[in-house]
């Protein structure tokens, strides 16, 4: 069933989901963000371009690191970690930023617009304005802006305008209505930098792309260390899912390699959370049709989680196709686990990981029991914890 797989069709649909729901007017915008990235991508000279700032200003290619001590310490399999927490800004989310800020130069916009919860892709588009010296604008909930201070004086001193979402609840849903409205304002010299496989087609199709150098490294790293291209499984945890797609994605029509996603279970999932594909219902946020958290009325809920980046209440498209392909296994982990999988890594590693991968790593416990006992596993490392070092001491 998935031997040949090539979602998104012309339409930017994976099965049913995806799609373009957005006001008439983005329309011809968004045909020709997707002409010039087609375009772009096709390009040895933007290829050069992107794969040089990659290399020379991002830090790439990660290491692959075994986990010698981890490994043991779980009992069976032979874990690896893929260190995107060793990107600059201390996460993947700027392989994909750097993409399209080379569409943006390729477009001609000299206007950057993100929306962002926590301020993680506020910061890595703010970063990569900076080096390009595009204006930016961040639009960000107001009562996220007081809930994570440091990363709006970051994008500040970046040279960034956080701009404040007051209405609704006055998070990450609202700054994306803020930007979306921006967008349809000032078509031509703007362009929306969106942060995850999520938004209308062909953002997830386009930040899929920007992510999957990391897939791409394991498959050269693994030749080298083991002798085979191919892990026996690959585990990554699922926010929006770019970092989860990126590790995926080259090995979605490698029937051999089993794909493990982690949503976050947040107080359990009888309580508050943000398990998206484990318990969401099929509806329309954002501009794409996906799983979502909604309550009977089709409004969509507040989701929790302790780890910023996972506290949405949609999820990619492309995810939720391959949860009812059956490619990828979704799971979930609650704050309790994933605090535990802080603790975990950061004793048997010495690597201190972001509240969002340590879900994937508090899913290993799980995971290595269903896998032969020598099993290789690769876990996508999404980035590092120091951004929530105050969260860890307040919980533990
Ligand atoms: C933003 C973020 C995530 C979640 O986003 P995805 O699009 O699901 O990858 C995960 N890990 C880290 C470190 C992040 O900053």
């Amino acid at each position: 069933m998935t031997m040949g797989y090539d979602a998104p069709d012309q339409n930017g649909r994976f099965g049913p989901y995806g799609g373009a729901f957005v006001p008439e007017i983005l329309i011809p915008e968004l045909h020709a963000v997707q002409e010039a990235f087609e375009r772009s991508w096709a390009d040895p000279a933007f290829q050069h371009q992107y794969l040089s700032l990659l290399h020379t200003y991002v830090g790439r290619p990660t290491a692959l690191t075994f986990a010698e001590r981890l490994s043991h310490e779980l009992g069976r399999g032979q874990i690896y970690l893929k260190r995107e927490d060793l990107c600059h800004t201390g996460a993947h989310k700027i392989n994909n930023t750097i993409g399209q800020i080379l569409l943006a130069l390729q477009m001609g916009k000299t206007r950057i617009i993100a929306e962002t919860g926590a301020g993680q892709h506020g910061v890595a588009t703010a970063t990569v304005a900076a080096r390009f010296g595009l204006q930016c604008i961040v639009y960000m909930g107001a009562e996220d802006m007081d809930r994570q201070a440091l990363n709006v004086e970051r994008m500040k001193l970046l040279g960034a305008e956080v701009r404040p979402a007051t209405s609704g609840s006055q998070t990450l849903k609202d700054a994306t209505n803020e930007a979306i409205r921006d967008w349809v304002s000032n078509p031509t010299d703007t362009f929306y930098i969106i942060g995850s496989v999520v938004g209308p087609h062909p953002y997830p199709m386009m930040v899929r792309t920007f992510h999957k150098i990391i897939g791409e490294e394991v498959q050269t790293q693994l030749q080298e260390k083991v002798q085979r291209s191919t892990p026996d499984a690959v585990v990554a945890c699922v926010g929006g899912g770019s970092n989860a797609i990126g590790i995926f994605y080259p090995f979605i029509n490698a029937p051999d390699v089993q794909m493990f996603g982690v949503e976050a279970a947040g107080e359990g999932l009888h309580g508050k959370h943000a398990a998206t594909l484990t318990l969401g219902e099929v509806g329309v946020l954002h501009g794409a049709m996906s799983y979502l958290l909604q309550d009977q009325e089709g409004q969509i809920s507040l989701a929790h989680s302790v780890s910023a980046g996972l506290d949405y209440p949609g999820v990619g498209p492309e995810h939720s196709y391959l949860k009812d392909l059956g490619r990828v296994h979704y799971l979930s982990e609650t704050d309790d686990a994933a605090l535990k999988g802080v603790s975990l890594l950061s004793r048997t590693e010495g690597i201190i990981p972001a509240l969002e991968t340590a879900h994937a790593i508090a899913a290993l416990e799980t995971i290595v029991h269903q896998m032969e006992n020598d099993a290789v596993i690769v876990v996508n490392c999404s980035g590092r914890g120091d951004k929530d070092m105050q969260t860890i001491m307040d919980h533990l």
